[in-house]
């Protein structure tokens, strides 16, 4: 305490005796280099829901110069990339992104989850204190107040004082609001529905603006209601499986998965708009939509920085539906590799060449088609949790005197009445034990962990300590289970994501544009890396969070 005054009083000393003008005159203009030589007009974050590493290497071929190439021949290419966390889905993934921490951190520990304190389903974005813009329905009623740290785009706006703008955009509203920080000048989301519209929250705002009002009055949306056949000739698409095979799930009236998909309700031009997701066209409009943000919002217009987060949601809602080695995921990234092509050419016509950042990501990868892995004799398969749950009913009700012990299982995390516990003399720990010792025992669950486990370690690799980074103290479960690795809980078709296993955490990880260097690494790099590195770059503030570095490689 004495050293302390001590120290407090010499810095006081220090202050008085500077001559202050003239070193904070000699600051500003040191500073004012510094910005000018380093930082963009613009950074566009782009998220590819659900798209993993090897979707680079595997269409590299069907890729033009202009899309991913550009980013990967002229930028930075980080090709062991990885989630360090689990569950590795899509409101967790954005939120560390563009936080620069995990779940255990910033509080988003799956798309929905329980809320042990208040007993009910939470969803991440969801927040009925704020009221829908742009639509009379529920869709809009959402905000980041979850989400219990700042993003890289709250840093930019702090940094700027609110000058620089931040705008972020998805299909998905979880997509739009959680890049978007607590900050954003604007999110926007698609509501499919009978309209197709573009809508957002009144947390950011009480009416959408004209240009915003004009798009959603165009056809352009409308048009995007047509067949959807390959954009190549399908028979030059040898990087993915047969076009009829029996691992795709169909659309509506369809008899087999194969192009071209023209459903009924995929032709309609004035009803179904909600279609339009799983089909590539719902990146198509969210680039149409971006570069008219771009446009009517003048980003990068002027020296202060700007921010464009864009998350293209479609790329997922194709692989749940047909499989990581589908025709159609293929044809998704060929249309996708245009679609950034085109943005990218905005940017160089309206923001100017060399004067942006690009990264581009994903928020989760995905597993291949389990029936079809087996069918390749590779191990993998599918876990029955209603036949587990009968098993493990009986067992609590033997072990415990009532099933009523457990009250969620979420994200493959169970959670248990703390007061029943309490109430049948039993301590918490020893409850937790018993029951991830039973859950063991069952087909399909590879390893469990208790939450006890999780509070008193401190894991440095491996499955536990991706584990560890998603669990969070005050929202997460008491007993942790691990599916066998290329087992999944899902229909026999299409593909999912959200374990620790490595096919869910391998992801692109591309740099681009002012300031970074071209290249590329295998070294291990994690997405918390992403914000500090961009921070770094901007020399701006962390994140309020930040447990990544930033990849010192990647900088000029
Ligand atoms: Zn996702």
């Amino acid at each position: 305490m004495l050293l302390k005054k001590a120290t407090l009083l010499f810095l006081l000393i220090l202050i008085a005796a500077c001559p202050v003008g003239l070193v904070a005159q000699k600051k500003s203009k040191d500073l004012k280099s510094i910005e000018i030589k380093t930082s963009p007009k613009l950074i566009v974050g782009i998220v590819v829901d659900q798209m993993r590493y090897d979707y680079l290497t595997r269409f590299w071929n069907h890729y033009e110069e202009g899309g991913f190439r550009r980013l990967v021949n002229e930028g930075f290419n980080c090709k062991n990339n990885h989630f360090n966390y689990a569950p590795t889905k899509t409101g967790p993934g954005h939120t560390s992104v563009y936080t620069g921490t995990t779940p255990a951190r910033h509080g988003v520990i799956g798309n929905n989850w329980y809320d042990k304190v208040n007993d009910v389903e939470v969803y991440c974005a969801s927040d009925p204190a704020y009221e829908s813009v742009g639509t009379t329905s529920d869709a809009g009623k959402m905000s980041p107040h979850r989400m219990r740290v700042t993003t890289i785009t709250d840093e930019l706006r702090l940094h700027t004082q609110m000058r620089g703008k931040t705008i972020a955009i998805a299909l998905k509203d979880r997509g739009a609001v959680l890049p978007g920080g607590h900050t954003a000048n604007a999110a926007y989301w698609f509501h499919g529905a009978d309209v197709g519209h573009w809508i957002s929250s009144s947390y950011y705002m009480k009416e959408l603006p004209k240009w915003v009002n004009d798009f959603n009055a165009s056809d352009k949306v409308k048009d995007y209601k047509k067949s959807w056949t390959t954009l190549k000739d399908i028979n030059t698409y040898l990087e993915s499986g047969m076009d009829n095979n029996k691992y795709e799930g169909l659309l509506e009236t369809e008899i087999t998965p194969t192009f071209p998909h023209n459903t009924a309700n995929m032709l309609n031009r004035n009803a179904d708009f909600e279609i339009l997701r799983a089909t590539p066209y719902g990146n198509s409009i969210t680039t149409d939509f971006a570069i008219e943000a771009l446009k009517n919002e003048n980003l990068g217009a002027d020296t202060i920085t700007d921010f464009l987060a864009i998350s293209f949601s479609s790329t997922d809602y194709v692989g749940h539906k047909y499989g990581v080695n589908s025709k159609e995921v293929q044809d998704t990234y060929i249309r996708l590799d245009r679609d950034l092509e085109r943005l990218f050419k905005e940017f160089d016509k309206s923001v100017g060449k060399g004067e942006y950042t690009v990264f581009l990501t994903a928020d989760h990868g995905a597993i291949d088609v389990p029936a079809y892995l087996k069918d390749k004799k590779i191990p993998a398969g599918y876990i029955d949790f209603a036949a587990i749950e009968a098993k493990f009913s009986e067992f609590l009700k033997y072990t415990f005197g009532t099933t009523d012990i457990v009250t969620n299982l979420s994200n493959n995390q169970y959670f248990l009445d703390h007061k029943i516990i309490k109430n049948l003399d039993m301590d918490l720990v020893e409850a937790q034990e018993i029951i991830a010792k039973e859950l063991l025992t069952y087909e399909g669950i590879d390893q469990v962990f208790t939450g006890h486990q999780m509070w008193k370690n401190n894991y440095t690799s491996g499955v536990p300590y991706i584990l560890q980074k998603g669990y969070n103290q005050k929202r997460s479960g008491d007993v942790l289970i691990v599916l066998t690795p290329g087992v999944i809980s899902y229909p026999k078709t299409g593909s999912t994501h959200g374990s620790p296993q490595i096919y869910d955490t391998h992801v692109p990880l591309l740099f681009y544009g002012k300031g970074i260097k071209a290249g590329s690494t295998v070294e291990r790099t994690e997405i918390p890396d992403i914000a500090p590195t961009i921070s770094a770059l901007l020399g701006i503030a962390f994140p309020s969070g930040t447990t990544g570095k930033p990849i010192a490689k990647v900088l000029e």
